[in-house]
C-alpha cells in the first residue's frame, strides 16, 4: 500500500508562515522529493508583506510591489492555497477554509486534513469601542492601507488647495495618528516628511498650514528603543511642529471631529489607528488552548501546550521568553522574534518527524531601529544608541539585510539610489482604487466614487 505523505499545514503566509515553510522546504528536501511529506500554506494573499517597509511605502520611497514577497516564487516546493482558514478542529486534524472560488460558487468552507499544523495568522489591530472609529478610522498593517493612506494624504492636500471653505481646508490639513509604537510613529514621521516636501509644489498649501497630531495613551512613545531614545523622538517630532500628546486618548471621531481626552477637538478627515495589536480572531475558532489575552498557548519549543502535532509562533502565539529575568514573560509581538521563531519552528518540525529532540526558542531582544522620515531616525540596538542620520542609515542597512530574497534587496536598493538622485514622487494614484469609474461614467452608469 502506498503511504500518504505527511501533510504539514501552515496557516498564514506572513513572517512566520513564509519563513517556517522556507525552512521546512530546505530541511525536508529529501522527504519532499520522495513524496513522503507535503507542505500546504493557506493564506489570504499570494505574498508576504515586509511590514517594517510600510511607512517607507507610504512615503513613496519604496514601491508597493517591492514591499511584498511572492510566495509562489520563494516557496516553490510548497502548495500555496489562497484562502482564509475559518476554523480548526485539531482533534480531527481538520481545518476549514474559504477561497475566492468557494465564495463565488457559494459552496461554503472546504475542509483540509493535516498531520501537523502551524498556526501563524499573526495579529489584527486592537480597536476600542470609540464612537466613529469603525466608520472613519484608518489602519496601517497592510500594503493596501499604507498606499491608501499615502493617496489619502495627498488627496487632502489637493482638497485643501482647491476649496474656498476654511473649515473644509482646516479639516483636510489635520492628520491625527493614535498610538505611539513603531507603526504609528514611523507612519506619521514618514508621511509628515513626504507631505512637507510635497507642499512646496502647491501654491497655497504650506507645511505650516498642516497639523500633525500624535496621540499616545501612556507617558512615552517608541518603547522599543528605550526611554531615553523615546524622549529624544518626542523632542524631534515636536521640533518638526508635530503635536505629540502623551497620556491622552482618542475619545471620539464622529462627524469628522477627533475628540481627545484632554478636551481638545480637531476637525479632521484623517484618523489613523495604530494603537497596538491583538491575536488574530481565527484562533478563537479552533480547539487549541489560548491564554487570557487570546494568544495561542505555546511552549518554548513552539509546540502548542498540552496537545501534539500543533505548533505556533509570531504575533498569534504566547511563547515564553526564556531569556527574561522574571518568569512568565512572553516574547513581544515583533518581527525580530517572528523570524527567529520561524527558524526554530521549522527545525523542530523536521526534528519531530525524524524523532529527534526539539530545541528551545531563545533570543534576547536586541533593540530596535525606527525611521522618522528621510534622513531622520532613532535606534537602540545591541546597547548602542543612535540619532538622526546615522540611525536612519542604520535603519536602511538593517532592513535591507533583512528583507527576504536577493531580488527584493536589489529592487529596494535601486529604488533608494534612484530616489537619492532624483526628486521625490508626490503623485496620488487614489483613482487606482476605482479603476472602473471612468468607464462607468462614459457608459452612463453611476461611478463607484459617487456610490461610495
Ligand atoms: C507598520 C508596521 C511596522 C512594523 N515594524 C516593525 C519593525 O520595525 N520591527 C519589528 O520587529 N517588527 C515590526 N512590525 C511588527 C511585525 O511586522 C510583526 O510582528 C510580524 O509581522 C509578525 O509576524 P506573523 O507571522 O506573526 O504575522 P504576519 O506577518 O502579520 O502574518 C500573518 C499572516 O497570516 C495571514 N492570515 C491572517 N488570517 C488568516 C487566516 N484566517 N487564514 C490564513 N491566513 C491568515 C495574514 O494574511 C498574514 O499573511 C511592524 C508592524 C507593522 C504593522
Amino acid at each position: 500500500m502506498v503511504k500518504e505523505p505527511v501533510r504539514i499545514l501552515v496557516v498564514g503566509g506572513g513572517y512566520v508562515g513564509m519563513y517556517t515553510a522556507l525552512r521546512l522546504q530546505r530541511k525536508l528536501k529529501p522527504e519532499l522529493t520522495r513524496g513522503e511529506a507535503e507542505i500546504v500554506v493557506v493564506t489570504p494573499d499570494p505574498y508576504m508583506t515586509y511590514q517594517p517597509f510600510l511607512p517607507e511605502a507610504a512615503a513613496g520611497s519604496i514601491s508597493p510591489r517591492h514591499v511584498v514577497v511572492p510566495l509562489r516564487r520563494v516557496l516553490h516546493r510548497c502548495r500555496i492555497v489562497i484562502g482564509e482558514v475559518v476554523s480548526v478542529d485539531h482533534a480531527k486534524r481538520t481545518a476549514s477554509f474559504t477561497t475566492l472560488a468557494t465564495e463565488d460558487e457559494g459552496t461554503g468552507a472546504v475542509d483540509i486534513t493535516y498531520d501537523e499544523i502551524v498556526m501563524a495568522p499573526g495579529s489584527v489591530a486592537r480597536t476600542l469601542p470609540i464612537p466613529g472609529l469603525a466608520e472613519h478610522g484608518i489602519g496601517f498593517k497592510t500594503v493596501e492601507e499604507a498606499i491608501g493612506l499615502r493617496n489619502h494624504v495627498i488627496e487632502q492636500m489637493d482638497i485643501a488647495s482647491s476649496t474656498r471653505d476654511p473649515e473644509i481646508r482646516d479639516a483636510a490639513l489635520t492628520f491625527v495618528f493614535v498610538g505611539g509604537g513603531y507603526a504609528g510613529v514611523e507612519a506619521l514621521g514618514e508621511l509628515e516628511d513626504m507631505a512637507r516636501y510635497a507642499s512646496r509644489y502647491y501654491h497655497n498649501v504650506k507645511a505650516e498650514d498642516m497639523k500633525w497630531i500624535l496621540v499616545e495613551a501612556t507617558g512615552r512613545i517608541l518603547p522599543e528603543v528605550g526611554a531615553e531614545m523615546g524622549k529624544y523622538t518626542v523632542s524631534q517630532l515636536r521640533r518638526r511642529n508635530i503635536d505629540v500628546r502623551l497620556e491622552t486618548r482618542l475619545d471620539a471621531c464622529e462627524d469628522r471631529v477627533a475628540v481627545l481626552s484632554d478636551g481638545a477637538r480637531f476637525p479632521t478627515r484623517t484618523v489613523v489607528w495604530t494603537a497596538g495589536v491583538k491575536p488574530h480572531p481565527v484562533l478563537a475558532a479552533t480547539d487549541l488552548p489560548l491564554n487570557e489575552r487570546g494568544r495561542l498557548d505555546c511552549t518554548a519549543e513552539l509546540t502548542v501546550a498540552g496537545v501534539t502535532h500543533a505548533w505556533g509562533a509570531g504575533d498569534a502565539a504566547a511563547v515564553p521568553d526564556v531569556t527574561a529575568k522574571e518568569p512568565g514573560k512572553e516574547c513581544a509581538p515583533n518581527a525580530q522574534h517572528a523570524v527567529r521563531q520561524a527558524r526554530t519552528l521549522g527545525d523542530n518540525i523536521a526534528a519531530s518527524l525524524r524523532e529527534q529532540p526539539l530545541k528551545k526558542y531563545t533570543h534576547k531582544y536586541v533593540g530596535s531601529v525606527a525611521s522618522l522620515g528621510l534622513h531622520k531616525g532613532v535606534a537602540h540596538v545591541y546597547g548602542r544608541k543612535l540619532k538622526g542620520y546615522p540611525a536612519w542609515f542604520m535603519h536602511r542597512v538593517y532592513h535591507l539585510s533583512r528583507v527576504p530574497t536577493v531580488n527584493r534587496k536589489s529592487r529596494v536598493l535601486s529604488e533608494w539610489i534612484l530616489s537619492g538622485l532624483f526628486k521625490r514622487e508626490i503623485v496620488s494614484l487614489g483613482s487606482l482604487e476605482h479603476p472602473r469609474a471612468e468607464f462607468e461614467l462614459a457608459a452612463g452608469g453611476r461611478s463607484p466614487k459617487e456610490s461610495s
